[in-house]
């Protein structure tokens, strides 16, 4: 009788070992989605890392644990992503992320030939170069807190995702969010954020600002008028960056406001409600 006691607490052990480290998976399981993944229970440190959709992201450690940001391409058609978490233990965690569907509509638009041309232009490319290099940068520490907010008052003129047929023949689709705006109206910091990228002689996007907000997470701010920052400034959310223009390739002063998690744009609205446990 004496060795049921014991038995019980080995099992209790056995129980608290095979439960510890805890996957908790929140947020926007939808193309143009981003999901907020937090692993609790694991004592670091830990250069971890989860393969999602065929790709390996790093974790970051956070004040509830490891953190991660993942986005959910808006070209996604699967009905599920496999999310994987090896862990030192040599056991992984696995989480079959259902992705709901979302429609996005389409757009057509007629554009003179000169405006279509500068789209093979060889700067264009080296604009698009520097671009997606600022995008990938990475930088572990969390800057952001709470919600993102909207940095001008108008509303949305053109939505995130909408698929482009330019001059009839398919042109990808819509990056960001099209913000109403009257020429030189402030432009603000959707959260706080180091200054990652500012130039003032982009042909296509115009003046342009890039903000890196930790983990993976950039906004980008385009057709400006003028920037009022620098690159490696830091800013604190809702402070003024720059005011709304038209430079670049645009059909008249709006601001192109778009979001970005670790290289791949997601809605950048949804960045307005994220989970309370990472606020
Ligand atoms: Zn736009």
């Amino acid at each position: 009788m004496r060795a049921l006691p014991t038995l019980l607490f080995f099992l209790l052990l056995l129980g608290r070992a095979q439960c510890e480290e805890i996957l908790r998976v929140e947020g926007y399981p939808r193309p143009g989605g981003v999901l907020f993944v937090t692993l609790e229970g694991l004592q670091g440190p830990w250069d971890g890392k989860a393969l999602f959709g065929g790709k390996t992201y790093a974790f970051t450690e956070g004040p509830g644990g490891f953190e991660l940001l993942l986005p959910i391409s808006p070209e996604a058609r699967d009905k599920a992503i496999l999310l994987e978490v090896p862990l030192p233990s040599g056991r992984a965690l696995e989480r079959s992320v259902g992705i709901k569907p979302y429609r996005f509509a389409i757009q057509r638009l007629w554009l003179p030939a000169s405006t279509e041309a500068l789209y093979e232009h060889p700067y264009v490319e080296e604009e698009y170069r520097k671009i997606d290099k600022a995008l990938l940068t990475f930088t572990p520490e969390r800057q952001w807190k709470e919600n993102f907010a909207r940095p001008c008052s108008g509303g949305v003129r053109t939505d995130f995702g909408i698929r482009r047929i330019t001059n009839g023949k398919p042109a990808g689709y819509h990056r960001g969010v099209d913000i109403a705006g009257a020429y030189g109206e402030p432009v603000y910091a959707s959260n706080k954020g180091i200054v990652r990228l500012v130039s003032h002689t982009f042909q296509l996007h115009g003046k342009t600002v890039i903000l890196d907000h930790g983990q993976g997470v950039m906004t980008l701010y385009i057709h400006l008028s003028s920037v009022q920052v620098r690159e490696g400034d830091v800013v604190e959310k809702g402070d003024p960056i720059a005011r709304v223009g038209s430079s670049g390739v645009s059909t008249g002063p709006h601001l192109h406001w778009g979001a970005y998690v670790q290289g791949e744009p997601i809605d950048p609205r949804l960045l307005f409600a994220v989970p309370r446990s990472w606020r």
